[in-house]
């Protein structure tokens, strides 16, 4: 098995959100709010992000690892909901993989159009039978 500690601390989910803002990211907010009181503020950023060519046993034990914390933290439920807002594309944000962030969003989707999929009643006649 490969180990999972990266060369280099990586920033957390809560991290990413909060580095210095530079001119090539000139959004980025101060930590405030909800991130302070993330689970994973100092923790190593590698459990949250997948490394490139991530084999499936490190990813999987990776994973499982990061949303141990996420189940502990006590803004799971802002950070899931920051995370869905901007269709976050990479990592564990609150408690969920990027697959289980997109199921989420497809079924919140369905769910505010539940005539979607279903046939449509249409009548040709003038009784409406
Ligand atoms: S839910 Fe997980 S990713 Fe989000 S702030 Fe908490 S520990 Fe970090």
């Amino acid at each position: 098995m490969t180990s999972l500690s990266a060369p280099a601390r990586r920033a957390s989910a809560v991290n990413l959100l909060t580095q210095p803002r530079t001119a090539a990211a000139p959004d980025r907010p101060a930590r405030s709010g909800w991130q302070r009181q993330a689970a994973c503020g100092d923790l190593d950023g590698a459990w949250f992000f997948p490394a490139d060519r991530e084999p499936a046993d490190v990813r999987a034990a990776r994973t499982a690892r990061a949303k141990s914390v996420c189940a502990l933290c006590p803004v799971v439920s802002d950070c899931l909901a920051y995370a869905l807002s901007v269709r976050e594309p990479f990592g564990i944000w609150g408690g969920l993989t990027e697959a289980e962030r997109a199921a989420a969003l497809r079924a919140r989707s369905r769910a505010r159009s539940p005539q979607r999929g279903h046939p449509v009643r249409v009548s040709l006649s003038p009784d409406g039978t």
